[in-house]
């Protein structure tokens, strides 16, 4: 990939070059401390004070505080601690100040978990009250209107950083004019600066907190207005820098930076205008609409800055999303970059009511008003490209093991199902197929020409016989029976064969195996391998299907006569944190012989290249999946990684157990899923199974 299509702007942003420049400037040549009064020093302080007269034109403040903090989160720290210490001191006077502390319901976490922190560490004892918003993400104002009168501190963000949903500050200022004249006002407008006009000298706010990275300036510098007569306390107390309003020796290069963007705001030319971006996220809606039909914006354009584009497409993970653009070289996040590590889904999202397939399946593109139209144009084709990628065929022949047959792992809600198929035959199987997958997947079966001979279940809960009736219907199969869990009773490809203990079992045909199908009491488990002569001996048994049983129960007890020790187990959950094993693995770990808690083999990127070189007959594999490798496999140092997407591993597992002595190491986008597949292979006794760290991110 040529180069990154940074769409992540609402989490941070590149700097600015003549920011770069001014803390070059300020480093090298322009270093004095702005408390010196030698000339280097004064040098310092006339390059502070002109920058906070910058920063009082372009936030239209020019009476009140502008203070220089380290971002915007020390900006609301310092705002609540003022209006904490103001009520304590109000209240001792007999003053009336309100209990509550109001906050809105989608505020970054910076601001609940500050006034929690404050409000538990002062003793104000007050209440915290998240204001909900509507379906579009606005504030409620009618129960703002209730709250009002009781409230001590009203905390609203200027614009919502994962939605780009910009609040009615003018509603919201009407309602503490007539409700709240005691409750101070803070506007987190981290999100606003360089997108909305600013003008808070004619505005109720008390407190505004800004960060400068989100606008082109570099991380680590932010600005706090604080309204002339609103309560101030300092949070840092020190040298008395700032007019003794927030101590500590000032970042005179984040505020030179900063001081160069706030020059582009003021001095125009730089940035894109409102109308421009509004006509850029339109192209890139026009594209994601094209690439993903059925896909939902999940904040109305009209009520959002132009720049955030947040998004869900049905059947499709936020996870999945993410891998794709990745691999196209575009940088998304979904939600909130904060919260991307976690795998929760949005409260943003949630506390706008919205189902639960928007809120874990969301994704967040944002640009920044330094964007060109080259860069929409390049952004516009890669998103189109992840959209054809997106279609590729899931269902093909491996090129690992060149063999015609295969088996797809499909993983939801923490649980797996399995598509089993014959290339050659022109069949497949289904095997618990996870709810809410059944559109798409039906549409990969047909694409791939494939006919459908059953759709299986291991068990009878209700879920899971609504999931496998879901994907019969969206293949337009005829409904099954729920006795025998999807079992085509009537096919004449049908027939007995006998097992390894002598009993025999109903078998179905798929390509030149058979697929078993034995019953316990709680449901069925799937065996399939090559029969000789009417006879499935255990050690034929290729694949056993054995949804949620353990080995120790009695269909494990069943199983164990009838599978050999190679025989790769499909689970229905992860089984020792892995969806699929092998008997002998699970007899590794039963007697300790695998430790369920040993690390992985992590390869540091700096090792790979003699890694490589010492081991000639390594084999690096791609685990990304197959959207992602329609782009090309990862190729390093030379060598071309091997193609087995992660949902592929469990057909390749008995290929790779056979040739132990031959080093493996996995490589995916960040490093997790080859961690995962190295871990797997490594219990199942792989001595030689590797992880490339931080994956082909860092490479
Ligand atoms: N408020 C909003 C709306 C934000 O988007 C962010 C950063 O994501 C913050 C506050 C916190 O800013 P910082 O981490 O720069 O202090």
């Amino acid at each position: 990939m040529s180069h990154d299509i940074y769409l992540d702007a609402n989490a941070t942003s590149p700097v600015l070059p003549a920011a770069a420049s001014a803390a070059l400037e300020t480093m090298q040549a322009c270093f004095g401390n702005p408390s010196s009064s030698h000339a280097t020093g004064l040098r310092a302080k006339a390059t502070l004070d002109s920058v906070r007269a910058r920063a009082r034109r372009v936030l239209g403040a020019p009476g009140g505080r502008v203070l220089f903090t380290s971002g915007a989160t020390e900006g609301i720290q310092t705002a609540v601690l003022s209006a904490l210490c103001a009520v304590r001191e109000r209240r001792a006077a007999g003053e009336k100040v309100g209990e509550l502390l109001v906050y809105g319901a989608t505020e970054h976490k910076a601001v609940s978990e500050s006034l929690a922190h404050w409000n538990r560490l002062l003793g104000t004892g007050l209440t915290l009250c998240a204001l909900p918003v509507d379906g579009a993400g606005r504030h409620r104002l009618d129960l703002l209107r209730e709250l009002a009168p009781r409230a001590a501190m009203v905390c609203t963000m200027a614009a919502n950083n994962e939605t780009g949903v910009i609040s009615d500050l003018e509603g919201i200022a009407a309602v503490l004019a007539a409700c709240a004249p005691q409750a101070c006002w803070m506007v987190d407008c981290v999100q606003a600066l360089g997108k909305l006009p600013l003008n808070l000298a004619s505005t109720r706010i008390d407190y505004a907190p800004f960060s400068g990275h989100k606008l082109y300036a570099p991380k680590g510098i932010g600005m706090l207005y604080v309204r002339e007569g609103a309560p101030y306390t300092p949070l840092m107390i020190g040298g008395g820098q700032e007019a003794g309003q927030r101590s500590g020796t000032e970042n005179m290069v984040g505020i030179a930076a900063l001081g160069a963007v706030l020059a582009a705001l003021e001095e125009g030319g730089t940035f894109r205008s409102h109308a421009e971006m509004a006509a850029m996220r339109e192209r890139m809606a026009a594209a994601l609409r094209e690439a993903f039909p059925g896909i939902v914006f999940n904040a109305p354009f009209d009520m959002a800055l132009p720049t955030t584009l947040n998004f869900a497409v049905p059947d499709m993970a936020s996870k999945e999303l993410l891998d794709l653009f990745d691999a196209a070289g575009v940088r998304v996040s979904a939600g909130s970059a904060c919260s991307a590590a976690k795998a929760a889904p949005s409260y943003v999202l949630e506390a706008m009511g919205l189902p639960a397939w928007r809120t874990a399946g969301a994704v967040r593109l944002s640009f920044g008003p330094l964007a060109t139209d080259d860069f929409i144009d390049e952004a516009c084709a890669r998103i189109r490209r992840c959209g054809q990628v997106a279609r590729h065929p899931a269902l093909a022949p491996s090129t690992l093991s060149g063999e015609q047959r295969g088996l797809l792992q499909l993983s939801g809600e923490g649980r797996h199902g399995w598509i089993l198929f014959d290339m050659d035959a022109g069949s497949c199987v289904a095997i618990d197929p996870p709810a809410g997958m059944a559109a798409r997947l039906a549409a990969q079966i047909q694409n791939s020409g494939l006919r459908m001979l059953a759709v299986l279940g291991t068990h009878a809960e209700p879920a899971a016989a609504d999931a496998c009736a879901g994907l019969r219907t969206a293949l337009d199969l005829k409904p099954a029976d729920a006795e025998t869990l999807g079992w085509p009773g009537d096919r004449r490809d049908a027939g007995m064969v006998t097992l390894a203990d002598g009993s025999t079992a109903p078998a179905l045909t798929i390509g030149d195996e058979v697929l078993v199908r034995l019953t316990h009491e709680d449901g069925a488990i799937y065996l399939l391998g090559r029969a000789q002569e009417g006879r499935l001996d255990a050690a034929a048994v290729r694949l056993a299907f054995i949804g949620g049983i353990a080995m120790a129960d009695g269909g494990g007890q069943m199983l164990a006569r009838l599978i050999d020790g190679a025989t790769v187990l499909c689970h229905g959950v992860d089984v020792d944190g892995a969806p699929c094993s092998t008997a002998e693995g699970m007899r590794r770990v039963a007697q300790k012989m695998a430790q369920v808690t040993e690390q992985v083999r992590q390869l540091q990127p700096a090792r790979l290249d003699d890694f490589l070189r010492t081991h000639a007959d390594a084999l690096l594999v791609d685990v990304r999946e197959a959207g992602e490798l329609a782009a090309g496999v990862a190729r390093l140092h030379g060598r071309e990684a091997q193609a087995l997407p992660l949902s592929r591993l469990a057909e390749h597992l008995g290929q790779l157990l056979a040739a132990p002595q031959r080093p493996l190491v996995f490589v995916c986008r960040s490093g997790n899923r080859s961690a995962r597949a190295a871990l797997c292979l490594q219990r199942l006794g792989h001595p030689q199974a590797w992880s490339l760290v931080g994956g082909l991110a860092l490479c």
